[in-house]
């Protein structure tokens, strides 16, 4: 499950906008103020979301916040490099609080979206001598531990290594901030 977003913070914003509770009870909070709360949701979730998602998030929060609401707010956001939009081929949009360079995992089978530190891994060594590297972002399509589990487990009964792989995927689920 996500971690809920907290009536408290959106209240917190709506009075440092000298707005009444009142008036987001009216449904008239302003864009700024819900391209706010859009920032908030994506930045206190630790994995990567999509625009439904964050709609869904904003939605507990602000009733009437439209869908085409949150989805401009998010391109505005990411325009801007608060966010990071991360397109995965045959995937919807995610959307990355993680502003650093980074590449990502993403499992085949399950979805799961898993940042990969950009250091250790030249992307230099990959384009023709006079090509100036201005930006990378790698998508590493993968199977997860936790999918791979359960695809070894269904061919072979014997165990083997099945602890190992249950390690990995503890491990993996805990980045993911998704378990
Ligand atoms: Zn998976
Ligand atoms: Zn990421």
């Amino acid at each position: 499950m996500y971690p809920k977003i907290k009536l408290e913070l959106f209240i917190r914003l709506v009075k440092r906008r000298r707005l009444s509770v009142a008036a987001t009870v009216r449904q008239t909070v302003g864009e700024t103020l819900q391209r706010q709360m859009v920032l908030e949701i994506v930045r206190q979730n630790e994995g990567h979301l999509t625009a439904d998602e964050i709609y869904l998030l904003a939605s507990e929060q602000l009733s009437s916040i439209s869908r085409s609401t949150v989805y401009r707010n998010l391109n505005i956001l990411a325009e801007r490099g608060l966010v990071v939009a991360v397109n995965a081929p045959e995937r919807p949009t995610f959307f990355d609080r993680n502003t650093e360079p980074h590449h990502h995992a993403v499992c085949v089978s399950c979805g799961m979206l898993l940042d990969i530190p950009a250091d250790g891994f030249d992307v230099r060594s990959l384009v023709p001598p006079g090509y100036e590297v201005v930006s990378a972002s790698l998508i590493v399509n993968c199977i997860c531990a936790r999918c791979g589990e359960g695809m070894s487990g269904a061919l072979d009964e014997s165990g083997g290594t099945a602890a190992d792989g249950r390690a990995q995927a503890d491990a993996s689920a805990a980045a993911d901030g998704r378990a």
